[in-house]
């Protein structure tokens, strides 16, 4: 193919190529296909060959035969430009016109007429026409006259185009500015607002036009004026154009008297904006414009962060870390002022104990009451810290003598001589406290918290519920118990406690009526140890419970191996802590050990202190009853020394009264005393219990006790506790 397009016949007055040629005026600007054309005339062949014409140019073009043909095209389909014949029947060119104008139909019109008389042409423009083009005209003219409109039209739409392009971008920018979620503003180079957005109201309470024309200083607070000055004064261009700086902006509202701000400023040029153009005192400098954010929510979760790092949140005392800046500090204030300082360890007595067998949810509100009662005894100047569960530090800044501490710590003694009711429940706790002093016992943080940690040790071992100073030699005694408690771990590992036993005797008949497992502990470096130098230490650990079973199952095995080799059933006692009491399944645990070793239950005695019976007697009781469902025999250990009230002896299910043995030591010098002995020994008979006294030495103690009518006895006189082997021969 050539390309060359298929010819057409035009009736027209020139050659098809001269009125191209002709027509070419604004060709390049013009997309003629896009144009629709409207060719309105009562005359037939005018109509046609106008349309061919006007179609070989490029434009497409429709034809209407008169006026209300070319009404009808108007008004059902968008036409870009009407040649329109002026004198037609009926609806002549006048009427179209004016329908045009009332219905605002958007289209350009070319007026083509036989009568060019001035008036005529004048008519036609006021009628809204855009060109006039008289009969008979040259083809050529007719072209350009299309094409001069068709491009005045072309720059019409295009303008239009831009315009809205503008507005709608307009709209958009001040939507983007208007809803902003930060405050958008500029401000000239002398500091005065020219532009604040509505964000100001919501955050600030200002309106917008209150503040333009304002100084910048009127929002910014006055501590952070120096701030706010350095960079809206400081010129920055480039790199060091857009910072980001923190400062409080002021609010009309009383609540918020301040809102922190982070401020980014960038500075403008007048080059770059021209609205800020000012050449009088030939600067470009003009002023800054920014966006300032709301960071008053970033600002409290910090602080919440920040609270939560330095404090207990339990009990919202300061922690470790704030404990030890604060007593870094007054010690700094302590050595200017030669004054004192005092630190207080204090240690809950049997909280670990209140924990396990309440609950740890009344465990967290008790430690609460406790740091709130704390806190309403002592002053406000007094740091009081929580650093583990239920350990407290106190610090207590410029003392002027050693005795104010101990004076703090009386009084902390008395404020919990009265219980805390919690949730029905009646806690009286009691604190065991270290007192360590700067500058006597330590000159540094550290120390003087290990220094109180050790005395309150000290004082724990020596009976609780109390207060006691660092001195120099319970350094000895801290590294013991330190050792002594990984020790005890490493024992239960490798094997390394033992049950003694120790013989029960009927004097009467003198035969052994019972024994009791007492626990020893082989060390491979010190020897042998009594349970006295590691029980109380391996209940404050938490580990007596395990080292409760091992002596449980370990007595039952025993127990079922002597009856194997043919001894004599005997019973046996087994110690049992207050810890394993506070065990929901202390009593399941025993019932089973008697079924594992297949032993008449009858023959197992477990011996409970009066104490860990009063600690929390509606969950032990019925435990200890399951127990005496099973057969098992129940034995009140320490009898007398413990609680004062004796009304759970008709409550509890026991067997025997083991009475402590305190009470003997008195039976040569103060036979007062020792009456007491006999006085238990005519209650028990009264409730039908049995009685053991142990601890008996001395014959002068066992002649009391046989004239009293107690007849079974435990003591070094008659047998010392003994190794399985000796026992053994001893019951052979
Ligand atoms: P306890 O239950 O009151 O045991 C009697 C203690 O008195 C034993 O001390 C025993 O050796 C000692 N004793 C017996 N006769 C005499 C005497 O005539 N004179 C003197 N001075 N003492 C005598 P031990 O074995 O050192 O036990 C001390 C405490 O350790 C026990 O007191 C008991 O509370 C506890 N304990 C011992 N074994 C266990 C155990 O397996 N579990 C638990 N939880 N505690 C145990
Ligand atoms: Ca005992
Ligand atoms: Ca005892």
């Amino acid at each position: 193919m050539s390309g060359t397009k298929p010819s057409i016949q035009y009736r027209t007055t020139d050659g098809l190529a001269s009125i191209m040629a002709r027509a070419n005026t604004h060709d390049k600007d013009i997309n003629k296909s896009s144009y629709q054309i409207l060719i309105i005339d009562d005359n037939i062949n005018l109509l046609y060959s106008t349309q061919a014409l006007v179609e070989a140019n490029g434009y497409r073009c429709i034809i209407a035969d008169g006026g209300e043909a070319g009404l009808n095209v108007l008004n059902r389909m968008a036409i870009d430009i009407v040649l329109l014949d002026l004198s037609m029947p009926e609806i002549d060119g006048y009427a179209v016109l004016k329908h045009i104008h009332d219905q605002k139909i958007d289209t350009d019109v070319i007026v083509v007429s036989g009568e060019s008389t001035f008036d005529n042409a004048a008519t036609v423009f006021k009628s809204g026409a855009l060109d006039f083009l008289s009969k008979p005209y040259k083809s050529s003219q007719l072209l350009s006259t299309i094409d001069n409109v068709a491009y005045k039209r072309g720059l019409k739409i295009n303008l239009k185009a831009t315009q809205n392009q503008l507005e709608e971008s307009e709209q958009r920018y001040r939507f983007i500015v208007s809803y902003s979620p930060d405050i958008i503003y500029m401000i000239d180079h002398r500091g005065f607002f020219t532009f604040i957005n509505d964000r100001v109201t919501d955050l600030l309470g200002y309106k917008p036009d209150e503040l333009v024309g304002e100084h910048f200083s009127t929002l910014v607070h006055e501590d952070d004026l120096m701030i706010a000055e350095h960079i809206f004064n400081e010129r920055r261009t480039g790199d060091r154009s857009s910072h980001n700086v923190e400062f409080r902006l002021k609010s009309t509202d009383p609540e918020v008297l301040s809102k922190p701000f982070e401020s980014s400023s960038i500075v403008i040029e007048l080059c770059s904006m021209g609205v800020y153009e000012n050449k009088a005192d030939g600067t470009p400098y003009l002023g800054t414009y920014g966006v300032a954010r709301d960071i008053s929510d970033r600002k409290k979760d910090q602080e919440m962060i920040h609270f939560q790092a330095y404090h207990d949140l339990l009990t919202r005392l300061p922690n470790r870390e704030l404990f030890l800046d604060r007593l870094n500090l007054s010690i700094n204030q302590a050595e200017r002022k030669k004054a004192m300082l005092a630190v207080l360890f204090l240690d809950m007595d049997g909280f670990k104990f209140i924990n396990d067998s309440l609950g740890h949810v009344i465990g967290d509100s008790l430690l609460q009451r406790v740091a709130l009662r704390l806190q309403e005894t002592l002053r406000d100047t007094d740091t009081i810290s929580r650093i583990g569960g239920d350990e407290f530090s106190i610090l207590i800044p410029e003392l002027q003598n050693r005795e104010e501490a101990g004076l703090v710590s009386q009084k902390i003694l008395d404020a919990f001589s009265k219980p805390i009711i919690l949730d029905n429940h009646e806690i009286t706790i009691s604190f065991s406290i270290g007192i360590s002093m700067f500058p006597d016992d330590a000159s540094c943080t550290e120390e003087l918290i290990k220094n109180s940690d050790m005395a309150m040790y000290h004082i724990k071992g020596r009976g609780k519920n109390g207060f006691e100073y660092f001195s120099d030699h319970m350094q000895s005694i801290y590294q013991y118990r330190h050792t002594i408690e990984q020790d005890i771990r490493k024992a239960l590992d490798n094997d390394q406690f033992e049950a003694y036993y120790q013989p029960q005797y009927n004097i009467n008949t003198q035969e052994i009526t019972g024994l009791e497992a007492l626990i020893r502990w082989n060390h491979p470096d010190k020897g042998l140890i009594t349970p006295d130098h590691f029980i109380p230490v391996a209940e404050e650990i938490g580990l007596i419970c395990e080292i409760g079973r091992y002596m449980l199952d370990t007595g039952c095995k025993q127990l079922k191996s002597w009856i194997d080799q043919g001894i004599e059933p005997l019973k046996l006692s087994i110690n049992v802590s207050a810890f394993q009491l506070a065990e929901s399944n202390f009593d399941v645990v025993i019932c089973d050990l008697t079924k594992k070793y297949k032993l008449p239950p009858h023959l197992l005695m477990v011996e409970i202190t009066e104490t860990s019976l009063m600690q929390d007697m509606e969950q032990v009781i019925p435990r200890l009853k399951n127990l005496v469902k099973c057969n098992i025999g129940i034995c009140i250990d320490d009898f007398g020394v413990g609680y004062s009230s004796l009304s759970y002896l008709q409550i509890l299910p026991i067997d025997i009264l083991k009475v402590d043995r305190s009470f003997l030591s008195c039976i040569t010098e103060n036979h007062e005393k020792a009456c007491i002995i006999k006085a238990i020994v005519a209650m028990a008979r009264e409730l039908e219990l049995d009685v053991i006294v142990e601890g008996v030495e001395t014959q002068q103690q066992l002649n009391y006790i046989k004239n009293i009518g107690c007849s079974i006895v435990q003591g070094f006189l008659l047998g010392r506790p003994l190794p399985e082997s000796e026992v053994r021969k001893l019951l052979k």
